[in-house]
C-alpha cells in the first residue's frame, strides 16, 4: 500500500512542479500558484490558508511533499544524489540530525518582521515559491528568449537566481530537505502543526529489524533509529521510508502503540518518551 501511496505522491508532486513551471514560461495563471501559502497570505485568500492549516493538523506536511515546487525540486536533486553516490557514503549523509530550532526561529522572525514592515527583499528571498519562480524566470525563461511581462533584465535578479539555484542544489545534494527544516519559514510554521498531526509516521519497535533502510531514504533526516522515533515536525509525509521498510514496521497512523514493556514513542523533537506499561 505504501508503495502505491508513494507513487501517487510523486505523480502529484511532479504535476505540481510541471504546471506552475509551464505557467511561468507561458504567462498564464495556474491553480497551483493560487494554492501557494505566501501567495494566499499576500492576496488575502484565507480559504487556502485555512485549508492548508487543516490538512497539516490532520495529515502532516502534505503541502511540502506535493504542492511546493521547491520541495519537489529538492527531492529530485536528492534522489539524483542517492542514485549516483556510493550507497554507503550517501547513506551517511541522510542519517538522523538534530533539529535546529534557533535557526528556524530567527529565520521565521526575520521573515515575519519583513512582511509586516512591507519590505519585499527578505520575503521574496525566503519564500519557496518566489525562489522557485525566480530560478525559472531568470535561468530558464530568459535564456530561451521567453518574453517576461514587464521584467527587465537586471544583474541583481540574475545573481539572486544563480545564488538560489546553487544553494538549493548543493544543500539538497548533500543534505536533502535541510533547507526545508532550517530556513524555510513556511516549513517552520507547518512543522508546528505537523508536530501533533492526527496522522503521523510511526515505527513499530517489535517489527523493526534495524536494517537502516528507512534512515537511508529519509531526506528529512528525521528518523532516529536507535530510539525508533520520528521527528514529526520535520517529516514531510513522503512515504519513502514506509515503502522501503522490508518488515512493514513503518506505518502512517493515528494513536500510539501499546506494549507490555515500557516503550518509546514518536515525539515532536525526535527524543524518546518513555511510557509506562499501564498508561
Ligand atoms: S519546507 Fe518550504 S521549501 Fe520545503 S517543501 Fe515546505 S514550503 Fe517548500
Ligand atoms: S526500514 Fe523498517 S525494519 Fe528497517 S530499520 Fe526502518 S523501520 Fe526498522
Ligand atoms: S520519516 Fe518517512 S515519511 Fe517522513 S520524511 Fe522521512 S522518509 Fe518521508
Amino acid at each position: 500500500m505504501y508503495k502505491s501511496l508513494r507513487y501517487i505522491r510523486i505523480a502529484v508532486s511532479l504535476i505540481a512542479l510541471a504546471v506552475p513551471t509551464w505557467a511561468l514560461l507561458t504567462g498564464y495563471e495556474s491553480v497551483f500558484v493560487r494554492m501557494q501559502i505566501l501567495t494566499s497570505l499576500m492576496t488575502g485568500v484565507w480559504l487556502v490558508l485555512i485549508f492548508w492549516a487543516l490538512v497539516t493538523l490532520i495529515y502532516g506536511r502534505l503541502y511540502c511533499s506535493t504542492v511546493c515546487p521547491l520541495g519537489t525540486l529538492i527531492d529530485c536533486v536528492s534522489t539524483g544524489a542517492r542514485a549516483v553516490a556510493p550507497r554507503g557514503k550517501h547513506a551517511k549523509n541522510f542519517r538522523y540530525c538534530s533539529p535546529t530550532p534557533t535557526i528556524q526561529f530567527i529565520a521565521l522572525l526575520c521573515f515575519l518582521v519583513a512582511v509586516l514592515s512591507g519590505s519585499a527583499f527578505l520575503p521574496t528571498l525566503l519564500d519557496p515559491y518566489t525562489a522557485y519562480a525566480r530560478m525559472v524566470e531568470e535561468l530558464v525563461a530568459r535564456p530561451l528568449g521567453v518574453p517576461l511581462d514587464a521584467m527587465a533584465y537586471t544583474i541583481s535578479a540574475m545573481a539572486a537566481a544563480i545564488a538560489t539555484a546553487t544553494g538549493v542544489v548543493m544543500v539538497a545534494w548533500r543534505r536533502g530537505r535541510l533547507i526545508c527544516n532550517t530556513v524555510c519559514p513556511i516549513g517552520t510554521v507547518m512543522g508546528m502543526g505537523s508536530r501533533k498531526a492526527y496522522f503521523h509516521m510511526e515505527i513499530d519497535p517489535d517489527g523493526c529489524i534495524n536494517c537502516g533502510e528507512c534512515e537511508r531514504v529519509c531526506k528529512a533526516q528525521c528518523i532516529k533509529l536507535p530510539e525508533k522515533t520520528i521527528d514529526t515536525a520535520r517529516c514531510v509525509v513522503c512515504f519513502d521510508c514506509a515503502a522501503a521498510c522490508p518488515t512493514k514496521a513503518l506505518t502512517y497512523k493515528s494513536g500510539r502503540y501499546r506494549l507490555d514493556m515500557p516503550m518509546m514513542e514518536a515525539v515532536g523533537d525526535g527524543k524518546a518518551n518513555i511510557t509506562s506499561p499501564d498508561k
